[in-house]
């Protein structure tokens, strides 16, 4: 194994001189609250210690200049300012690029392109939001070389709105907010209680004393996720409009859990119900494991992680054989105080809290269950609670294993 440094790398492909500056972007892990954030409810995630770099040098023309050493393939990939192709671009540029988009609608004004370098240790594609990190890292990179003509004053948190409207409008994924505002917002060792419906949020300690996040990666395709993702936000809408005859709210999540067993007899389509039920549900879930988490009750926090993926399973129909065997087997293993599907479902990963001694043991458990009902293996994770959004300072010291 090579121990690579960026910026070399960076001056190989693009060549020496001029102001090289290099910035971090984590990924995120959603430890409770799936399926809330386009309900209006709330969410819990934290930034990981794995994450995206880039190294970026304004250029004196309009063109885009950019590598990525996870996609050695696709070679040096050159475009422009000019060359914005909505919901049709064929390669990994279409997130930064989507960024400059987003921000060209927004009225900000690009007057010159950039030679970039990326790379990052996030697995892709498999729920821990590389994408998000990759259009937020766009952003803080842009922000950065622009001095004048308002980027520079953009917050972090519009930053994650113009990622979202990038993934939502240029790439063409129907996604909710929370993604880009945790990569953005993220703090070592701790979590952010969002509430996605006005962005107001509070920083919880992730303490959790002999315990550790585990993060297990399904290595399951996420082939239906997208189709059946947009049909669980058209159902949610359904549900909604019918409980909003008989109460005045604006989502889903608005509802207590008393006040939606109340009204829920409006709903007669079983399964609208068993997805606002889910909804409403998880949203106080995730109240009430941010309180145990704060008590330091691990255990009770474990336990609502638990209830969580049950719902997610039998009333949002969101999991899949492969998920729940992992969340199943966790379940089986010494040490574990609880286990969930994280992201979109249908694939990608699960979260666990698993006790300090018990974690080898756990790794091997449940990976040998897994492969030998699965027929292929997982990948395992021990999770570092890592920063949001930020420039490097010493880009000397980046170096990627390759
Ligand atoms: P997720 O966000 O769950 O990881 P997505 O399918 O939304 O999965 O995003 C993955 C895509 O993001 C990759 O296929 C690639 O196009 C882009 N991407 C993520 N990380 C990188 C990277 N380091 N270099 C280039 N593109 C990346
Ligand atoms: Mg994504």
């Amino acid at each position: 194994m090579n121990h690579i440094n960026l910026l070399n790398e960076f001056v190989d492909k693009f060549g020496n001189g001029g102001d090289i500056r290099g910035y971090f972007t984590p990924g995120r892990v959603n430890l409770i609250g799936e399926y809330t954030d386009f309900n209006g409810g709330y969410v819990f995630p934290c930034g990981l210690t794995m994450g995206t770099y880039m190294l970026a040098r304004k250029r004196d023309d309009r063109k885009l200049i950019m590598y990525s050493l996870n996609f050695e393939n696709d070679g040096v990939i050159q475009s422009s300012l000019d060359e914005f192709e909505i919901g049709s671009e064929k390669n990994w540029t279409m997130y930064p690029k989507g960024v400059m988009w987003a921000l060209e609608e927004k009225g900000y004004q690009l007057d010159f392109g950039y030679d970039i370098l990326v790379y990052g240790n996030i697995p892709n594609g498999s729920g821990l939001s590389s994408s998000a990190s990759l259009e937020v890292l766009t952003g803080i990179m842009l922000k950065d070389m622009n001095s004048r003509n308002g980027i520079h004053e953009m917050t972090l948190a519009d930053i994650a709105l113009i990622g979202q409207y990038a993934e939502n409008k240029y790439v063409g994924v129907n996604c909710g907010i929370m993604d880009q505002f945790a990569v953005a917002m993220a703090k070592k060792d701790y979590a952010i209680f969002l509430d996605t419906n006005n962005l107001t949020y509070k920083y919880v300690p992730v303490k959790l004393g002999n315990y550790k996040i585990v993060i297990i990666s399904s290595n399951k395709k996420r082939s239906l996720a997208d189709s059946k993702y947009n049909e669980r936000r058209s159902e949610c809408e359904q549900a909604l409009a019918l409980l909003q005859t008989r109460k005045n709210v604006s989502c889903l999540c608005e509802l207590t859990v008393a006040d939606f067993n109340e009204i829920k007899d409006v709903i007669e389509d079983d399964v609208l119900l068993a997805r606002a039920k889910h909804t409403v549900y998880e949203n106080e879930r995730t109240k009430n494991a941010v309180t145990a988490l704060e008590n330091n009750d691990i255990l009770e926090f474990g336990k609502l992680m638990n209830e969580s993926h049950r719902s997610l399973r039998d009333d949002f129909e969101v999991t899949g054989i492969e998920l729940d065997t992992l969340v199943e087997e966790a379940g089986k293993c010494e040490g574990v105080a609880g286990s969930r599907m994280t992201g979109a479902g249908f694939g990608g990963c699960t979260v666990s809290i698993v006790r300090d001694d018990c974690i080898d043991s756990f790794i091997e458990q449940v990976g040998r269950a897994y492969e030998e009902k699965i027929g292929y293996r997982a990948d395992f994770y021990v999770a570092g609670v890592g920063d949001g959004a930020h420039k490097i300072d010493n880009l000397e010291e980046v170096h990627y294993d390759k």
